[in-house]
């Protein structure tokens, strides 16, 4: 059945389910590593690819294939493949995809590990990748090399919030032949498709929005038949860094309330913003929400809401940024973000330890900056949890 009519909260509920002959209303979970063939001539079929259906599950289950199908409806994509963490999903696109000798443009705002991942082991391996700041296009531009086949960014950045234009370095990811992907993670669909905006793939990390309920590591790459269907696809079938049918199930639970709950991380976080701004203690905020963010207006018009993490500058450096973190009591103090659960972290001490002190000058992680990821807690409860760490900060 197909439900491309539907609006994006009813494929979010219903698309690719197919059910059982025992008519069961919730998706089913399918615990099985392999299939039974009805015949020798019939193994042998889905073998050589000649009929579809199910073979082994490190690339075919059928939970995993519906968490597949609901996500790749939700993005606008033509085919998704699910895989075990964000990170394999990111190692899955650019070992389909690119081989010895290309190279790779990135925001320099990116995941921390995702970093790790382009400038040691992919340079291990031949591909080259030049970082640069997520909102210069002229920098970008600057960047691109004849092997350039990958350009790669998330928007908007952990933990300042900076945008990218997708638009913009789509056309010139295209005009230069290489290929843009977008890290969906903290917008997910319900906030921004980056596809319809001219990107060609996009990536998860399952484990923070999509789940929501910070249970499950997973991730997933979203784009067209040939790049992901095949390209992505084959790495996977291949190399296995798969997706288990438990974790899916919990994913496409996370996905049939992914509107609601997006819609009030955001709220939540715009109600913290625009409070936060107001107190004599704190520098600056960084929220796109913000009339003041500077790139606020290209955020009204590329994300449907301005998400749900926000970072904030305490006057001072950082004794008081961490006495105001140990003050809270219902923020949890951990990196993990797009939970129900409200969390507080100070970057330049986890997140961005490992840069030196001129590379996190250089990308504005001060010592007095904290971020949040708003929960679904009562904003009122949170803001008073923030009160005690500002009182903490002034001691
Ligand atoms: C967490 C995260 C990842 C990595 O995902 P895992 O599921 O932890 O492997 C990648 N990108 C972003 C933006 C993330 O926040």
């Amino acid at each position: 059945m197909s439900f491309e009519e539907y609006e994006f909260e009813t494929r979010a509920v219903r698309a690719g389910q197919q059910r059982t002959a025992e008519g069961e209303h919730a998706e089913a979970i399918f615990p099985t590593s392999s299939y039974v063939f009805g015949s020798a001539a019939e193994a042998a079929a889905r073998f050589s690819g000649e009929s579809p259906g199910n073979i082994y599950s490190r690339f075919t289950n059928p939970t995993v294939r519906t968490f597949e199908q609901r996500l790749a409806s939700l993005e606008g994509g033509e085919s998704c493949v699910a895989t075990s963490s964000g990170m394999a999903a990111i190692l899955a696109t650019c070992a389909g995809l690119l081989k010895s000798g290309d190279h790779i443009v990135s925001s320099r705002s990116i995941f921390g590990t995702t970093t790790v991942l382009f400038s040691t082991y992919m340079a291990r391996f031949g591909i080259e990748t030049t970082f640069v700041p997520q909102a210069d296009i002229a920098a970008w531009k600057r960047a691109v090399r004849p092997q350039t086949r990958l350009f790669f960014l998330e928007t908007p950045s952990n933990p300042l919030t900076e945008l990218a234009d997708i638009e913009a370095l789509a056309a010139l990811a295209h005009a230069s032949n290489a290929l843009l992907a977008v890290d969906n993670c903290f917008c997910t669909p319900a906030l921004q498709q980056p596809l319809a905006l001219g990107a060609d793939i996009v990536i998860h990390s399952a484990t923070k929005y999509l789940d929501g309920q910070g249970r499950c590591i997973g991730g997933a790459v979203v784009g067209d038949a040939e790049k992901v269907g095949k390209e992505v696809y084959g790495f996977l079938r291949t190399a296995g860094p798969s997706m288990s049918p438990f974790n899916a199930w919990v994913f496409l639970k996370g996905l049939e309330t992914l509107s609601l709950r997006m819609r009030a991380h955001c709220d939540g976080a715009l109600a913290l913003a625009t409070w936060l701004e107001q107190q004599p203690a704190v520098a600056r905020v960084y929220y796109p929400g913000l009339a003041s963010h500077p790139q606020h207006e290209l955020a009204q018009r590329q994300q449907s809401g301005f998400g749900g993490v926000l970072s904030f500058e305490l006057r001072g450096g950082r004794q008081r940024a961490w006495n105001f973190i140990d003050a809270t009591r219902i923020f949890s103090i951990t990196a993990n973000l797009g939970d129900t659960k409200s969390t507080i972290t100070h970057p330049a001490t986890t997140t961005h330890g490992r840069l030196t002190p001129e590379q996190r000058n250089e990308s504005g992680i001060s010592d007095g900056l904290l971020r949040i990821s708003v929960g679904l807690e009562s904003v009122h409860d949170l803001r008073t949890d923030l009160v005690r760490g500002l009182a903490a900060a002034e001691r």
